[in-house]
């Protein structure tokens, strides 16, 4: 027990002791003790309405003037007060410089509560998404962004990629969102200015999709030119006709060229989805069996099974380009005598079209980056076996624009598999007449 405490304890029974005794003469002890209860009743009261008129009515002032254990109670509490209004300070000078750098930053910040409903934003978020504080504060996020992507981004609750959408206020104007969870489940967006990029990027595609355009004129000239001479390879020296051979053979790669970054260009450009259709897996990998039969001319043997019972929602022309990509890569590359697998079969979340060989395989180390376009793990192989170096880049583009997604896995001298994965919104049923969603079936974003 502490010493204040004693020491209260010690007054109470003096003033009782002294009550008793002072009544006892004239036999009236029991007065004399209530009186002195009265008396540390009375001390008691006055303090504590000395301590409710200091809360109430003065509480950044000093404490009432006190002894004992009260002015012990007073100053802990004044003690107590002072640290409080310290630690408020110093909270409400952060709160103040975090918002005034998010007011100072170009990029709008935007918070959610856990409902998704709008809690706080900086005046770049006013400026390029349209919030106004009167009105918006409490609001979910999807009454003022409405665009289906927006919606589907931030439900998705995936936000790995940020989703690039035109501002809802300004369709010149295009955003970058970015959604990060924090706290108890709040989330903070933020959405930048990327108009100037968006347009350098509609810049090079224009120009790579123009110059390729512009080639083909006088590529198919110099083709037809070539023809010609070399039909008539015998009237001509041997060594003009062994120089028309090669310049045939480099205006056919050309062509090729030309024609891949056109189609990239076209899959880049137009959202697609217009000619999409049942595609019955089978006849599909039959078509591509074909061809790439016709390019393996019986160096390899190419076999093909399908195992899901489903069919697939898509381009006919892209899913067959994609494939045939796919296999004639693994007739180019996997050498002869290679044994070539073509598979529809189901896969977790989907189903998927499958490309196996038993090549000479990649090593891992190349994996992540050979969507990349012209990025060759071996460049005088692959120009030496007719490849532009764009094949995976549009097989990547054409994944995409099916909401699929490509897998690659492949251990050097163990064989490539090339996994196209086709989520279950996708499937339809082979026989029946119905369409998947149009919801569901919405583009996917094609990437910068
Ligand atoms: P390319 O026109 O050069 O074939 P691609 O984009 O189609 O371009 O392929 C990129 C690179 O991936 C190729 O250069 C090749 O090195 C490698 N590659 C693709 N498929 C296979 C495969 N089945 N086996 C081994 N390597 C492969």
């Amino acid at each position: 027990m502490g010493l204040l405490w004693r020491r209260e304890l010690w007054r109470l029974t003096a003033l009782v002791t002294i009550g008793a005794l002072l009544g006892w003469p004239f036999s009236l002890a029991a007065w004399g003790i209530i009186i002195g209860l009265g008396l540390i009743l009375a001390y008691h009261l006055r303090q504590l309405h000395a301590l409710y008129d200091w809360l109430t009515h003065r509480p950044q002032q000093e404490p009432p003037a006190a002894t004992g254990i009260w002015g012990e109670l007073f100053d802990r509490l004044y003690r107590y007060q002072k640290g409080q209004r310290i630690t408020q300070r110093r909270l409400r000078s952060t709160l103040q410089r975090i918002q005034e750098s998010s007011e100072a930053m170009r990029d709008s910040v935007v918070m959610l509560d856990r409902h998704g409903d709008l809690e706080w934003w900086n005046s770049a978020a006013e400026r390029m998404l349209g919030l106004k504080p009167a009105q918006d504060r409490g609001q979910h996020i999807t009454n003022l962004l409405r665009d289906p992507r927006f919606v589907g981004y931030l439900n998705k609750r995936d936000y790995r990629e940020p989703l690039s959408l035109p501002s809802p206020i300004d369709e010149n104007m295009m955003l970058q969102f970015q959604i990060t969870l924090y706290g108890d489940d709040e989330r903070l967006l933020m959405a930048r200015d990327i108009t100037r990029l968006h347009r350098l990027e509609q810049m090079r595609r224009d120009f790579v999709a123009n110059v390729s355009h512009e080639l083909r004129t006088p590529l198919t000239v110099l083709t037809g030119y070539l023809e010609t001479y070399s039909d008539m390879a015998e009237m001509l020296p041997a060594r003009l006709a062994r120089s028309i051979d090669q310049m045939q053979g480099q205006t056919r790669r050309m062509q090729n060229l030309v024609n891949d970054l056109l189609l990239l260009s076209r899959l880049e450009n137009d959202q697609g989805g217009n000619d999409h259709v049942r595609l019955d897996p089978r006849s599909l990998l039959q078509a591509v069996e074909r061809d790439a039969n016709a390019l393996s001319n019986d160096r390899q043997r190419i076999e093909i099974s399908v195992d899901d019972p489903h069919a697939l929602w898509g381009s006919e022309k892209e899913v067959h380009s994609a494939l045939s990509n796919l296999a004639f890569n693994a007739v180019r590359y996997a050498g002869d005598g290679a044994h070539i697998q073509l598979r529809w079969r189901s896969c977790p979340g989907g189903a998927c079209f499958e490309v196996e060989d038993n090549g000479e395989g990649i090593d891992p180390r190349h994996i992540p980056r050979l969507t990349e376009r012209f990025y060759r793990v071996d460049k005088g192989r692959s120009t030496a076996t007719g490849g532009t170096g764009l094949g995976l880049a549009i097989v990547k583009h054409v994944l995409l624009r099916h909401n699929a997604h490509l897998e690659i896995s492949s251990q050097p001298g163990q064989g490539a598999t090339f996994r196209c994965i086709f989520p279950t919104q996708r499937l339809v049923d082979i026989a029946a007449n119905d369409e998947p969603g149009a919801a569901q079936c919405s583009q996917a974003q094609t990437p910068e």
